[in-house]
């Protein structure tokens, strides 16, 4: 069997809601960049429409060298904290940002929280891929179709990119298929944050693991996919007459 990783990444500014610089942007994402180019795998890059906004040459750089752009949102505002107007406002100036990048048909909410009620929605502006659940997180559907969008869960919290080796790839061997892993820009360019979770093994540390990791999940036959990649397989199989 196929065993298929998703790495995905979300482009954000850095730690929030603890500071609003972009160092990450700056920084961390040539970083993640190189070493995903240097290794030829493709990622998904969650990003806000707010980054877009305010740097489109990074926005370029990630769809020049081959990856999938989402959506995260238009500020990282926590869909769980707003009402449907402001949910519906909140994605469409998103898209609205994206869009002009790349065809965009992939979500994830900040904080991995979002109101399965809002599915329709997302549905309604042509997202056809979600990964805004998380296993972690107690979500107990595996990878299942919620208001026609189709959400791939999330596998682990973005710590354990930074934390020793062995525990990464326990998880990833015990984990369901797809692997889906997610980390931050802002987490390769060392931020200075109070939360010691969030400032572990930042920088450089970091950068070198995403390296390790993907050479060793590589000789471990392990495939790379792109949430779109990845989804666009499964809709392949059910249109497929058995
Ligand atoms: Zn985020």
């Amino acid at each position: 069997m196929v065993r298929e990783i998703i790495l995905s990444f979300d482009v954000e500014q850095d730690a929030p809601p603890y500071l609003h610089s972009f160092k990450g942007i700056e920084q961390g994402l040539p970083r993640i960049l190189e070493v995903l180019s240097r290794n030829n795998v493709h990622g998904t890059f969650f990003t806000t429409g707010e980054v877009a906004e305010k740097f489109p040459d990074a926005v370029e750089a990630i769809v020049c060298d081959g990856h999938e752009l989402g959506s995260h949102g238009y500020d990282h505002g926590r869909f769980d904290k707003m009402d449907t107007g402001e949910a519906q406002k909140n994605i469409q100036r998103s898209l609205d940002a994206l869009r002009p990048f790349y065809n965009v048909i992939s979500f994830r909410a900040p904080n991995l929280k979002f109101p399965e009620e809002y599915y329709e929605m997302l549905r309604e502006e042509g997202i056809k891929y979600d990964s805004s659940q998380a296993v972690y997180k107690g979500w107990k559907g595996g990878v299942t179709r919620v208001n026609g969008v189709l959400v791939i869960p999330a596998t682990a919290t973005s710590i354990f990119f930074r934390l020793p080796f062995r525990l990464l790839k326990t998880i990833v061997e015990r984990a369901k298929n797809p692997v889906v892993l997610f980390s931050h820009p802002w987490e390769y360019s060392g931020v200075n944050v109070w939360r010691p979770d969030l400032r572990i093994n930042a920088g450089e540390y970091a950068v070198k693991r995403l390296d390790e990791f993907i050479q060793w999940a590589k000789k471990e036959g392990y495939v790379f996919r792109t949430l779109k990649e990845w989804g666009n397989q499964v809709e392949k199989s059910t249109l497929t007459p058995k």
